[in-house]
């Protein structure tokens, strides 16, 4: 389960493990207000299922990556998810090259006058910076965006990177909301009935 926590400057991120990788994701306001509606407190972690919908809808992304050799130390002592939450896990998209999830851009070119499009992370990027026909931060991808892109032809029609992306864009996750919402309902209602002085109104 990720970790909501302060981040250093200001804001609000989450840290999770996913598929044995610690990520940090950075939060946008709306993604940090959508975590603390919901009844997630800082420092506390929460599902990773509504990690995976934040990241979906760019309210929760990945800056280039510094090297923490802290990170798997950290994981263990916090107990994130190293035993995985698959089903969530799956519902990341990587870097379509390395698997990495840091600072994903979806990225098309001309490679023997076929048009190729990839989902690729800073370093992956590197090899086609010259060739780049258009690069967007993930983030920034929606299936508006998508429609834009592929109207105006700067997207290869067909592709099944594309048709997966859509169908993660589509995807609804509000009942895994809801559910953490009502287990958190009734988490505090026990803590309340274990402390019966809090009860007294007036
Ligand atoms: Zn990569």
């Amino acid at each position: 389960m990720p970790l909501f926590e302060p981040k250093f400057g200001g804001g609000f991120c989450a840290k999770a493990t996913i598929k044995g990788v610690v990520v940090t994701f950075h939060l946008t306001p709306t993604g940090q207000k959508r975590l603390s509606d919901a009844g997630v407190q800082p420092d506390k972690k929460f599902p990773l299922a509504l990690l995976a919908d934040l990241a979906r809808q760019g309210h929760a992304w990945t800056p280039p990556s510094i090297a923490d050799k802290t990170d798997i130390a950290f994981a263990q002592q916090f107990d994130l998810n190293l035993a995985g939450d698959e089903a969530a896990e799956r519902m990341f998209t990587a870097c379509t090259d390395c698997a990495s999830y840091d600072d994903l851009h979806l990225v098309a070119w001309q490679s023997a006058k076929r048009s190729r499009v990839a989902i690729l992370c800073a370093g992956c990027r590197v090899a086609l910076a010259e060739r780049c026909a258009l690069s967007v931060p993930l983030p920034l991808v929606s299936l508006e965006s998508l429609s834009q892109l592929e109207a105006q032809g700067k997207l290869p029609a067909q592709s099944q990177l594309l048709l997966a992306l859509r169908r993660s864009l589509a995807n609804d996750l509000s009942a895994e909301w809801e559910r953490f919402r009502q287990s958190e309902n009734q988490r505090q209602r026990a803590l309340r009935l274990e402390l019966p002085g809090e009860l007294k109104l007036g």
